[in-house]
């Protein structure tokens, strides 16, 4: 079977590699559909493994961790409701369940998680081998928007982070995937939402996925932005999903003292940032790192219900074969890429 290889930083070929085999008794066999690729790709594509968690060897390495896929084979101790047939998308984290995190709760920030695509081999080839508790079906939904849920499980996590009500001002820094899911997660959830991005077309998406506002400019022009739109009270939350450094002080200034800063972009830069601003305004500053499977879940019915905008994030289509093309096309800033797709198989 074929898969797409990064074999080195900057090193991706099309092989032919060898098929999984049957499944263990709690494994599933699925035929990946549509990998969805996105900065972290770029960053494991690269070789820039020090803006992800661990250092751990990353290669050879099979990516794509956003991906809907069907169900070949289902093992003979696998829980009932996964069939052969049915269309799924995986829940990409393996934790240890013994470290600090993983006792407490919260297994996405496990100390030594493993991600399929990133730390473990993932989408980009014709059938791969998980444990069926990592698969969720997702009904009637198409290959590409099953694609964006894991995207969209991102999102779910920052908001939770986040502790959003109803009525509440956020502003989400930054309308890539990411932000864009966070969008639409927030609004789903009642929340008010400005967006801001400097890519004009971005900001249209961002108001199609129900932002209520969307700004950019200068460092002084947004926050004055922010500052009008909040009746100068500053933004409850603010979630920074550009892994650009700079965003966060940005974050700490802008947000509303006794707010909450939601950093979710990643970043291996320090950011420039004055310590005084924590103490003086009281403000919370989280991480958000992943999802959780009731994320996960949360994000499959979010993709269910809004299929019809999130199809709007979908930017551009490459075959297996031209995987390379799909992460340099993400690397591109002129690309005007979105949500870049790659699609394995045809069937519907
Ligand atoms: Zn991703
Ligand atoms: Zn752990």
């Amino acid at each position: 079977m074929l898969a797409a290889v990064t074999r080195s930083p900057g090193v991706m070929a099309i092989d032919n590699v060898q098929e999984p085999g049957p499944p263990g008794p709690q494994d599933v066999i699925i035929r990946p559909e549509v990998v969805g690729i996105c900065g972290s790709d770029l960053h494991v594509y690269s070789g820039d493994v020090g803006a992800l968690s661990g250092a751990r060897s990353f290669f050879p390495r099979v990516q794509g961790h956003e991906f809907s896929a069907v169900v070949e084979q289902v093992g003979q101790d696998c829980p009932g409701g996964i069939r052969a047939g049915d269309r799924v998308t995986v829940w990409p984290l393996h934790a240890c369940g013994r470290c600090y995190p993983c006792r407490v709760g919260r297994a996405n920030a496990c100390v030594s998680l493993e991600l399929v695509g990133i730390h473990r081999d993932g989408g980009l080839q014709q059938l791969l081998r998980v444990p069926a508790s990592q698969v969720f079906g997702v009904g009637d939904l198409g290959p590409e928007p099953a694609a964006f849920v894991e995207p969209t499980s991102i999102a779910v996590h920052a908001l939770d982070r986040a502790g959003i009500r109803a009525g509440q001002q956020v502003v989400i820094l930054g309308a890539g995937p990411i932000g864009l899911a966070t969008t639409l997660v927030a609004t789903a959830a009642g929340a008010r939402v400005m967006a801001t991005d400097p890519v004009a077309a971005r900001r249209d998406l961002a108001l199609k996925l129900g932002a209520e506002n969307v700004a950019w400019g200068s460092d002084a022009e947004l926050l004055a932005a922010v500052a009008a739109w909040t009746r100068r009270q500053g933004p409850p939350r603010v979630i920074d999903t550009t892994g650009d450094p700079a965003a966060l002080a940005q974050a700490a200034h802008m947000v509303s003292a006794a707010g909450r800063v939601v950093v979710v972009g990643m970043s291996a830069a320090a950011a420039p940032l004055r310590s005084g601003v924590f103490p003086e305004k009281e403000i919370d500053v989280v991480g958000s790192s992943c999802a959780t499977a009731a994320d996960f879940r949360a994000a499959v019915r979010l993709v269910r219900a809004n299929r019809e905008p999130v199809t709007a994030l979908f930017s551009h289509r490459f075959p297996l074969a031209r995987a390379r093309e799909a992460i340099e096309c993400v690397a591109d800033a002129t690309s005007g890429a979105v949500k870049v797709l790659i699609t394995l198989a045809s069937q519907e």
